[in-house]
Parts: structure tokens; C-alpha cells; sequence
């Protein structure tokens, strides 16, 4: 610990971040304290503005500022096309990648008979709204590759049906891998989804 009390409260508060642990939160905070007018005051200040004014998006789930977030305020982005994903911070990785136009739909998890959460705990009822009020003309399913993920892809397959072009994420192979360190699923993955050339 640090000696001073108020300090190592700050100390304890950031270990709780994710990926920092008590020894990386001690030395966050020392540089912290060295580089105080540079990032210490300015970090305080960004973190008090954002205490105050952050929220969920009231139509996506997105988290920003404001009641409805600027994708959602975009016209921009009124493409016709959905991309569903099960957290925000893969809202923030699909726009990270900058190639995906549409808006977006976060679910806020999935489903999972061994947790109890059912299709009312999700956005998913809010996600039949949309697909009518904003003419959605393709749903992209960009959850998870896990058993949960594609539990939940499967189920919103069958509620939207017929009512849109549905479509899913590739899987297989990831850009810079070699087949040698892939697992049997991701190849077997790979092979279904093969392309011509
Ligand atoms: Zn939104």
C-alpha cells in the first residue's frame, strides 16, 4: 500500500478494473500522480462529465450521452441494415473495423437456460419493433461463436422469418492464422463457409 489512506482507496477503486490488478492499479496511479496536470485533472474531469450524463441508447442499447445515440440520430446510417450484437463493447469493435454502415442492435446478453434468461430479459421484442419502424431490410447476426450465442442467433432466426434477409457473421478462419493452431470447430467452420475464388 501506499501510506496514505485517500490514495490507496484510489488504488483499490482501479484494481477493480478490468485487466488491472493491485500491482498494475498501484502503478497507474503513481503515474497518475507524477503526471497530474497532464492526466491525473484532466482524466477526474472527463470521468465527472461522463458519471454524469452516461445512459443506454433508449432504441439500441448503444451507451453514449444522450437518450438516443448519434447512430441512431444518423440518418446516415438508415441503411436498411441491423447488426445485432450481444454487448456494447462489440458495438464499439464492429465500428472500431469502420466498415459496417447500418445501425446496430445490442441484445445486453444472451440466452441461457442454465442463467434464466429468457427472451424478455434481451432486447428482442424491442428488435421485432425496430425491424418494422425503420424498414430493416437485412438483420446481420453478429453474435458470439459460443453455445450460447448461436442459441440466441437460431432464435431470433425463427422469430423474424420471413419478414427479412437474415444473414450471420463468417466463421473461420482469422486474418494472420494458420490452420495448424486452429481448432477442429473453427476448421470445420471454415470449410462449410468456403468461397469460390
Ligand atoms: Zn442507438
Amino acid at each position: 500500500m501506499s501510506s496514505n489512506s485517500e490514495i490507496d482507496a484510489l488504488i483499490d477503486l482501479m484494481a477493480k478494473l478490468p485487466g488491472l490488478g493491485p500491482r498494475s492499479a498501484r502503478r497507474a496511479v503513481l503515474h497518475l500522480i507524477r503526471k497530474r496536470a497532464l492526466l491525473l485533472t484532466p482524466l477526474s474531469d472527463a470521468m465527472q462529465q461522463v458519471a454524469a450524463t452516461a445512459r443506454e441508447c433508449l432504441n439500441c442499447g448503444n451507451v453514449g450521452t444522450t437518450d438516443i445515440c448519434d447512430i441512431c440520430n444518423s440518418e446516415d446510417r438508415a441503411t436498411g441494415e441491423l447488426c445485432v450484437v450481444e454487448d456494447v463493447a462489440d458495438l464499439w469493435a464492429m465500428e472500431r473495423a469502420g466498415v459496417f454502415k447500418g445501425r446496430y442492435h445490442v441484445l445486453g446478453g444472451t440466452l441461457s437456460a442454465l442463467d434464466g434468461v429468457g427472451p424478455d430479459d434481451l432486447r428482442i421484442p424491442r428488435l421485432r419493433d425496430r425491424v418494422t419502424a425503420e424498414n430493416i431490410t437485412e438483420v446481420i447476426l453478429a453474435l458470439n461463436a459460443t453455445v450460447d450465442g448461436q442459441t440466441t442467433a437460431h432464435y431470433i432466426a425463427d422469430q423474424l422469418e420471413g419478414q427479412v434477409r437474415l444473414t450471420s457473421l463468417a466463421q473461420g478462419v482469422p486474418i494472420g492464422g494458420e490452420l495448424d493452431y486452429l481448432d477442429d470447430g473453427t476448421i470445420t467452420a471454415a470449410l462449410r463457409a468456403r468461397k469460390e475464388l
